[in-house]
């Protein structure tokens, strides 16, 4: 724990068992972690899978949390939840999955250890992260990559649908 918070973004996503539920389950203990608040949530959006496109569609969101969990602590408590709601650990790479939990910015860090690289190395080239993002953050700097709608003009949103609140 760190006596300053720090803003981080929080990318969610699931295809598995409920997708809308999984998400919606993850964003409450994401505002459970201790030392953090949940600042804000994107909507939840629909979009196809990365990767092997033999699984169901992804449900994705960003949430921003203000924490006084240090970056490698966040991201234990991640995976801590990812566990807990019952993520298994398959072999494909990008295989389908219950709940993803990725840390896409931690304030101004930039990190890049074994295990862990933030600003999460996908961002730039994910419509299904950009746009969740852009919705919460729309004049983000993203450490080394640069104002976030710079890199949305870089990728294809069309494929990436928001889900209405009622649905
Ligand atoms: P991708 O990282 O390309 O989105 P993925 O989410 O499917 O793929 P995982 O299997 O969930 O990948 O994670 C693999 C490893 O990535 C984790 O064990 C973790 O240590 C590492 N990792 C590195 N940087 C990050 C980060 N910023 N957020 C989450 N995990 C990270
Ligand atoms: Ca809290
Ligand atoms: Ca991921
Ligand atoms: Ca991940």
């Amino acid at each position: 724990m760190s006596s300053q918070p720090e803003l981080a973004y929080v990318g969610l996503g699931s295809n598995l068992d409920h997708p809308v539920a999984q998400v919606r389950g993850a964003l409450e203990a994401l505002a459970d972690l201790p030392g953090t608040r949940l600042v804000a949530a994107s909507r939840l959006y629909r979009n196809p899978p990365m990767g092997p496109q033999d699984q169901p569609d992804y449900v994705n969101a960003v949430a921003a949390l203000s924490t006084h969990l240090e970056a490698g602590e966040l991201l234990a408590e991640l995976q801590v939840i990812e566990r807990a709601r019952g993520r298994v650990r398959g072999a494909e790479r990008w295989g389908p999955r219950r709940i993803d939990l990725d840390l896409l910015v931690y304030g101004e860090l930039r990190i890049e250890r074994s295990g862990l690289s933030v600003p999460h190395p996908g961002i730039a080239v994910r419509a299904f992260v950009l746009v969740p993002l852009a919705e919460i953050a729309p004049s983000l700097e993203i450490p080394t990559l640069g104002p976030i709608g710079r890199l949305l003009e870089g990728v294809d949103p069309s494929a990436v649908v928001a889900i209405s609140d009622d649905a």
